[in-house]
């Protein structure tokens, strides 16, 4: 089968190194992709959010399945594009539908299904412009620290944590009066501020049934001990040394089951990926946020430890039979740590040539930010440049290899955090 995958990161190569191990996949093809998915797959120079040249390419390689790595062409709706097309229909697309997208495109919308479902979260309510004075109101009843969150898409921006009762009350004014995020924060959630440490759960479904991959932690500052601006992720592991059995059991009981029952009793399409964002509090498991895709960089070290083909449970999401598959998954330790380009995530340049990438056989070296020049160099294109991936029988095992090979890359102005992991 031909496949399509979408999109052009870290995740991406990950996902497409991984389909391409499958016997099923006899050409995959990346849009757009980069210098990594160039290396083992065609990149396409398709926009993703463009859906009539998505279709026309589909039409003209008789692709027979479409894989979506990133969120903002299942929030637009892709997975209803082609349900709705006769000519698509009967090509399957990995992603949930519109509706089910929502979980990632709408806080409040995320908020709302949590709550009707008894999951754990927490405690919260939303507001816009016209109700800017009961929001102060209501954060005034909160302890600090206060979560504001803008309701849409705000690339990871969208999310402000302040101790301050009047820093937050004008920081609310911002976001909804002067629409600080523009349409993203047209609305903004408050929520109480929950003390633990995160997590994240990966989960596929076919909107009956589900399996659990592993679960990964990620470091999202710039800064060694955390420090510093947000980032897309500068490294992460698999699995979560907190993450024992009985805790997994929780969230397996009171979310992951509640999640998947959720979609089905809202009658809502949903054959992909759920990232769930967790916060453990105490020894309880609350849901911090749902994404309805893969995340970066945690799809480099959760699917180097699935064994399962990937393709055949793509096939099983579409054909809805899921719980007939087993997944296997390797029980070494994995971590990544990312290289990213100096002064990022704030300015940064970009075709910076790097080197060094032929000499690594001991550990997976996925291409975020790259391309290729016209003299066949790789060059940096992005603020996350690559992410190195190394298995390990140990946490301590799998980082140090990773921070090994890193040594042997080279461009200018690169820049690692060497503190990933350090915590577990
Ligand atoms: P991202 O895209 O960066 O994953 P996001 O913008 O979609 O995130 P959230 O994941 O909801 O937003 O929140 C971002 C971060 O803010 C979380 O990873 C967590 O560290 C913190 N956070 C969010 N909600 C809470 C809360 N209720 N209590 C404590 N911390 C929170």
């Amino acid at each position: 089968m031909k496949i399509l995958l979408l999109g052009s990161g870290g995740r991406e190569h990950a996902l497409a190194w991984k389909m391409v191990q499958s016997p099923k996949c006899t050409s995959l093809f990346v849009a757009p992709g980069n210098a990594g998915t160039a290396s083992i797959a065609t990149n396409a120079a398709v926009n993703p959010n463009d859906f009539n040249a998505v279709k026309d390419f589909v039409l003209a390689q008789n692709i027979g399945m479409v894989v979506v790595g990133p969120e903002d062409p299942l929030v637009n709706g892709i997975y209803d594009f082609f349900k709705n097309d006769a000519q698509l229909a009967n090509i399957p697309v990995i992603g949930p539908s519109e509706h089910g997208a929502q979980l990632e495109g709408s806080k409040e919308f995320a908020k709302k299904f949590l709550v009707k479902n008894n999951i754990p979260t927490a405690a919260y309510d939303s507001f816009t412009k016209d109700t800017v004075a009961e929001g102060c109101k209501f954060l005034a009843t909160l302890q600090p620290p206060y979560v504001l969150k803008a309701d849409g898409l705000a690339a990871g921006k969208g999310v402000l944590i302040i101790q301050d009762l009047q820093e937050a009350q004008q920081e609310l004014r911002n976001m909804l009066v002067d629409a600080k995020f523009g349409d993203a924060s047209a609305k903004v959630v408050i929520e109480e501020f929950l003390d633990g440490i995160e997590l994240s759960c990966f989960v596929l479904t076919d909107g009956k049934s589900y399996k659990i991959l592993p679960t990964a932690k990620d470091y999202k500052r710039i800064g060694e001990g955390d420090t510093g601006l947000n980032t897309g992720g500068m490294g992460a592991v698999s699995p979560v040394p907190f993450a024992d059995d009985a805790f997994m059991q929780k969230i397996e009981e009171r979310i992951v089951k509640p999640t998947i029952q959720g979609l089905q009793n809202d009658g809502i399409a949903y054959k992909g990926f759920v990232f769930i964002g967790l916060i453990k509090v105490g020894d309880d498991p609350f849901v911090i946020e749902y994404n309805v895709r893969m995340g970066d960089p945690e799809t480099e070290v959760v699917l180097p430890r699935l064994k399962s083909d990937i393709v055949t449970l793509f096939e099983a999401l579409a054909n809805q039979t899921l719980s007939k598959t087993t997944l296997e998954i390797d029980n070494r330790t994995a971590a990544t740590i990312m290289l990213v380009s100096g002064g990022y995530p704030e300015g940064y340049e970009k075709g910076k040539v790097i080197t060094g990438l032929d000499t690594i056989t001991d550990s997976i070296v996925f291409h975020a930010g790259t391309k290729q020049n016209n003299d066949g160099a790789v060059v940096t294109n992005g603020g996350r440049v690559l992410a190195v991936t190394s298995y390990g029988n140990s946490w301590d095992e799998a980082i140090k290899k990773s921070y090994q090979n890193i040594e042997k890359l080279h461009f200018d102005k690169m820049y690692c955090r060497k503190d990933i992991g350090f915590d577990l």
